[in-house]
């Protein structure tokens, strides 16, 4: 199975490889000089959610963080070190905040999950989205909990810092339909 998995990676690399050089010869000589993103994405971890594949942004373009549930916390030295980076030295001017539907991590802090190993993470997203009704692919909990953490980042230190004239922007993913949602 492992076997299988590798090989299909690398087959995958090389198609991706001899498309790239047909579209553009010179791509790779340009990107070996360095990025310049103009946007810092917070996503999530999930597997169907990888915002550069949903969005087709070539590489170079986006810079991405990636955790359960899309959580800003400035307790979190990852995510607080990938937004100093992302805001002092990359000088991005906008981060987007892209919540999706049917987020398992949503739906595991309104259900109450109990794994230990999930609690201290579960906590921060259960107060992101107190007093929503969670259903089905619980839309409304994604969408309060994108809204939380924009609120959340305009109040992090680091954004505090370097974040002038930098916009904060919200989206969810629909997972059953594959359509971008922009918060309000
Ligand atoms: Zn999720």
């Amino acid at each position: 199975m492992i076997l299988l998995e590798k090989k299909q990676l690398q087959q995958q690399n090389e198609a991706f490889l001899n498309e790239m050089r047909k579209q553009d010869p010179h791509f790779f000589e340009r990107l070996k000089v360095g990025q310049r993103p103009e946007m810092f994405i917070l996503a999530c971890s999930d597997s169907r959610v990888s915002p550069s594949v949903i969005t087709q942004m070539p590489l170079g373009q986006l810079f991405i963080h990636r955790n359960i549930a899309n959580q800003v916390n400035k307790t979190d030295e990852s995510f607080t070190a990938s937004l100093y980076y992302a805001l002092k030295h990359l000088k991005v001017k906008d981060v987007l905040i892209l919540g999706h539907t049917s987020c398992g991590g949503v739906k595991a802090a309104a259900e109450g999950n109990q794994e230990a190993e999930l609690i201290p993470w579960l906590q921060s997203v259960r107060q992101s989205i107190e007093g929503v009704e969670c259903t089905d692919l619980c839309e409304n909990g994604s969408r309060q909990n994108v809204k939380t953490q924009m609120e959340r980042l305009k109040k992090h230190p680091v954004y505090e810092q370097y974040g002038d004239g930098v916009g904060v922007l919200g989206a969810i993913f629909h997972v059953e339909s594959g359509e971008f949602e922009w918060s309000n």
